[in-house]
Parts: structure tokens; C-alpha cells; sequence
């Protein structure tokens, strides 16, 4: 068993640290507003816990009431602005993202731990997703209809539902706000904004950006503040027409279970536990590259990282053999640090569940390939920093091959065939992503046939995917419409069926 090299980055080397808020406020009918929140939570920076980024106030369900009423009385005039006008706010905000794509990237890294390129990446896709939900400004249409009867117009069309509520989670603190926050807005509908806890920086800043472009006051309202006291107050308020949530299944089943209470609209997407198979024909090289950069990049904590690889038995020696020198090669370390390529998992809570993920795959008897271990010593000393692991050997129905780590660890399962490995990929509970190395065109249409998820890749990562497509999961990762592509519309308009009758005269008959 070998150990990864770790790079000691140089305290002193690296990127300029934005300085953080003195105050995390509320952003209320147009107003930053300090919080009454009689608790606050520390912002600490995970690569180094000595580095603390402010306190979040962890809001009252009154500040949750009053950010509601505030995008309830904004509703109106928002509604009514035509699509390509709320549209250019869009653009603007999309350029003024881009202009500060280095001091937000910065902010992301000192409080998620993505390294700054991976940061830079994540704020790319934001932009994308932005302007091309702009572009939407001009597009959301209905259709128009045949009648059965004379001289009637029949179409549909799509309009806003009211205020929505946004819940978003902590590993993609910039692309998701704006996945949902753009759909919504171009639709025509004002927000109550919850962002997670562990990065309210980000949520600052982007707002900030948002008001700078010109955001009516009350379109879009910020709440920090506890899931269990902010997030529950925006699913049970009454005028809260729909909740847009992403995060773990325990949460989202808990929003969707209390939203069905009150047949409120709701979209979650949760998480996963995304296999790429691996076929004898295939490139083993281009197949292990994306399997570290699936499993290793942003420290696993993507909701489509690569956890499971599954490969056929005659090839994985030599597969396991090259993931095992690009894992070696991963330089773990703070994120704004040259040269590091992997930064620390994002908390104490989320470092425990790895370390304890490290310890089931010991005991369910999973062989350790690579890493394994916790880094503790010198520039990792004050940081949440894992190893990147590898372990072979894992059967589908050990623990580590079946739930979301959510940690920079990968389970190689051995399998006889293409039609074994189609079985094993779906037999977990998610469904979000999946990918096939392969040169075989027959299998490769046949994967994406039986395949239970809702992205495949062919011959790329399970990571990744484009602003003009749709992304989401089945089975136990999602329910509701697709984000993202201009299916992200639905979600969040009415679809309102139109009967003009033009005839002048009573209705008399059908057809029959
Ligand atoms: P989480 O479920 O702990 O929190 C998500 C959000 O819900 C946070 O803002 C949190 O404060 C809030 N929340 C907590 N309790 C709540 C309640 N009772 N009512 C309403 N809101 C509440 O998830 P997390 O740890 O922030 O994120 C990681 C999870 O998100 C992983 O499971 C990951 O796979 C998933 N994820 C999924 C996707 C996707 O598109 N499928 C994308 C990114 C992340």
C-alpha cells in the first residue's frame, strides 16, 4: 500500500484573502438589515479553523416573515415587468459576476475550500447559467392549439407563481443560488433567499451584485439563518408559492413531506452516488483520469463526484493501477495555495462523516488501494484535510458502495460483465449521474438505455454538465422538474390554458 505524496503549499505563497464582512445582514424589502438573531454561528474558514470569517445570525422566523411579506409586495410590479426587461438585470448581474469572478473565487475558497480554480470554474457555470436564462427573457412562450370548435383561439401560457422560496446548500454556494434564482426572476417571480449556513459570504456578495445591477428593492430578499428555524418557516409560510430546494435526502424529504402537507410546489435535488463503468475496450487511461477528477475534484463534495467505479474484472488491475498514481499525484492543501490541486472537506461535521466513512469500508473489509488516512501534520495542522482514498475490492452492498460519503473516497467494484455492471450501477438509491468508458457503440446505447439516472456521460466524468441542459436525477435524488436548460421555467410558472371564443354567438356543440 502506498501513501500519497502531500505538498506542504507555503504559508505565505497563494492568492490575495479578501477581507470578510464585518456583519452578515439580512437583505430585506431592498434593505441590508442587522438580524435580531440572538445566536450566531462563526463562519471558520476550513482549511485553517483558526481563521474565523464573521458570525451568521441564525435569524428569527420573524425576519423570515418579514423577508416574505417584503417579496409578496414586490410581486406585483415585478409581474408585470415584461420578461426582456427583468431579463437585462439578469445580463447585468452575469457581468458583474464576471467582473469580480477573482474576489468571489477567492471568497468561495476561503469558506468552501474548493481550490481557486475550482472556484473559478463553478463561477463560470453560474455566468453561463445567468445570461442564458436572460436569453429565456425573450423566449417563454406557450403553445398554441387547435380548436374542435369555429372560430376559437386555444394556447396556453406560463406565468410566475408568487414568491418563491430558495434553499440551497453549501458546495456549490455560488452556481446553485444562481441556477434557481435566474429561472425564477426571468419568470417573473420575487424570492425569499435561504442561503446554507456554512457560506454566507458568498450569498452576500452575490446579492450585493444582484442590487448593484439594478434588482428592484424586495425581488429578492436574504435570510441567513438555521435550516431547522429559517428553511421551516419559509415551507410552512402561506404565502410561499413554491420551495426550490438542494441538499441532502434527510432535508429534502422533510421539506417535500411538510410541503405535500399544504400541496405547496416543491423541487428537490438531492444526493448521489454516481458509478462509472468502465468496459474492457476502454481508453484505461482517459477512464482513470476522470475517475480521480470525478472523485478528487472539489474534495468529493459534488453531488455528481464520482464514487463508485465499476469495471470489468479482466481490466481492473491495470485500471486501479492508474487511478492509484493520478490519487498519488492530488496535492492536498489550502486552497488558495499555489500549486494545490485538493482542499480540505468543508466542516468538522463533514470531515467526521469521511473519517467515519473510512473506518465502515475497514470493517466491511474493502482493500485500501491508496490514502485512507486523515492529514494532521504541518500546513495541514489546523484544517479539515482527508487524503485522497482509494479502495478495491468493495461488493455492492457494503455501506461505502451504497450512501453518499461525500469525501474524496472511491470504491472499485470488480464485475463479470457489461450486463452485471448495468445491474450493480443501478442498484443504489440516487440516480443523478453516471458514465461509461467504452469504444463499443452497441453497449454504449444500450447503457444509456437501462441506465437509472438522470445525466449520463459517455467517454467524460460524471462531473460537469452545460447551462443549456437540463440537470437533475431520479429515483431517490430528485423529484420535480429539471434545473437548468429551459425546462428550468416550468418550475417556476403556472401553465394557464387559454379559450377565445371569436364567434359572437352562443356555444352550441362539440364535434360529436
Ligand atoms: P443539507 O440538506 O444539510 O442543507 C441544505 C439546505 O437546507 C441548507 O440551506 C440548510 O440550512 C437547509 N435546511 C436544513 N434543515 C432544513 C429544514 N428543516 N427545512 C428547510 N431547510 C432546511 O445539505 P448540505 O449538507 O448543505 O448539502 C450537501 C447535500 O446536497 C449532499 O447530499 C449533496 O449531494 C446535495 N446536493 C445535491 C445537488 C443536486 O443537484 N442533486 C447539488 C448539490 C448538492
Amino acid at each position: 500500500m502506498a501513501t500519497p505524496t502531500v505538498t506542504t503549499p507555503k504559508a505565505a505563497a497563494g492568492r490575495p484573502r479578501p477581507t470578510p464582512p464585518k456583519q452578515y445582514r439580512n437583505y430585506i424589502a431592498g434593505k441590508w438589515l442587522d438580524s435580531a438573531a440572538e445566536r450566531r454561528a462563526p463562519n471558520v474558514s476550513p482549511a485553517d479553523t483558526r481563521v474565523t470569517l464573521g458570525d451568521v445570525p441564525l435569524s428569527p422566523a420573524a425576519e423570515v416573515d418579514a423577508a416574505v411579506l417584503a417579496a409578496a409586495a414586490a410581486f406585483p410590479a415585478w409581474r408585470d415587468t415584461p420578461p426582456p426587461v427583468r431579463a437585462r438585470i439578469l445580463y447585468r448581474w452575469a457581468a458583474l459576476i464576471e467582473k469580480h469572478i477573482d474576489e468571489l473565487a477567492a471568497i468561495l475558497a476561503l469558506e468552501e475550500g474548493k481550490t481557486f480554480s475550482e472556484s473559478k470554474g463553478e463561477i463560470a457555470k453560474a455566468i453561463n447559467i445567468v445570461e442564458f436564462m436572460a436569453g429565456e427573457g425573450r423566449r417563454i412562450g406557450g403553445d398554441t392549439l387547435p380548436s374542435e370548435l369555429p372560430r376559437t383561439f386555444v394556447y396556453t401560457l406560463k406565468q410566475p407563481l408568487g414568491v418563491v422560496a430558495i434553499i440551497t446548500p453549501w458546495n456549490f454556494p455560488v452556481a446553485i443560488p444562481c441556477w434557481k434564482i435566474a429561472p425564477a426572476l426571468v419568470a417573473g417571480n420575487t424570492i425569499a433567499f435561504k442561503p446554507a449556513t456554512l457560506t454566507p459570504w458568498t450569498a452576500q456578495r452575490l446579492i450585493e451584485l444582484l442590487e448593484e445591477a439594478g434588482l428592484p428593492g424586495g425581488v429578492v430578499n436574504l435570510i441567513y439563518g438555521a435550516g431547522s428555524t429559517v428553511g421551516d418557516a419559509l415551507v410552512h409560510h402561506k404565502a410561499v408559492r413554491a420551495v426550490s430546494f438542494t441538499g441532502s435526502n434527510e432535508v429534502g424529504t422533510h421539506v417535500y413531506t411538510e410541503g405535500a402537507k399544504r400541496l405547496l410546489k416543491v423541487q428537490c435535488e438531492l444526493g448521489g452516488k454516481n458509478p462509472l463503468v468502465v468496459l474492457e475496450d476502454a481508453d484505461l487511461e482517459l477512464a482513470a483520469v476522470a475517475t480521480a477528477q470525478g472523485a478528487f475534484g472539489s474534495s468529493g463534495q459534488r453531488c455528481t463526484a464520482t464514487s463508485r467505479a465499476i469495471v470489468i474484472d479482466q481490466v481492473a488491475d491495470q485500471f486501479v493501477d492508474l487511478v492509484r498514481g493520478h490519487a498519488q499525484k492530488v496535492v492536498v492543501g489550502d486552497p488558495l495555495a499555489d500549486g494545490v490541486t485538493m482542499g480540505p472537506s468543508v466542516d468538522g461535521g463533514q470531515f467526521k462523516t469521511v473519517l467515519d466513512y473510512l473506518g465502515v469500508a475497514q470493517g466491511e473489509g474493502a482493500k485500501l488501494v491508496t490514502g485512507g488516512k486523515r492529514l494532521s501534520e504541518g500546513a495541514h495542522e489546523h484544517g479539515f484535510f482527508v487524503e485522497p482514498t482509494v479502495y478495491d475490492g468493495v461488493t455492492p452492498g457494503m455501506r461505502i458502495a451504497k450512501e453518499e460519503i461525500f469525501g474524496p473516497v472511491l470504491s472499485v467494484i470488480r464485475v463479470k460483465s457489461f450486463e452485471e455492471a448495468v445491474e450493480v450501477a443501478n442498484d443504489v438509491e440516487f440516480g443523478l449521474s453516471s458514465s461509461l468508458y467504452t469504444n463499443d457503440v452497441n453497449r454504449m446505447y444500450r447503457f444509456v438505455d437501462l441506465i437509472e439516472t438522470g445525466i449520463v456521460h459517455v467517454n467524460s466524468p460524471t462531473v460537469g454538465g452545460e447551462a443549456q441542459a437540463p440537470f437533475g436525477g431520479m429515483k431517490g435524488t430528485g423529484v420535480g422538474t429539471r434545473e437548468q436548460g429551459k425546462v428550468a421555467i416550468d418550475f417556476f410558472t403556472e401553465l394557464k390554458t387559454v379559450y377565445a371564443d371569436y364567434t359572437g354567438t352562443k356555444r352550441t356543440s362539440n364535434i360529436y
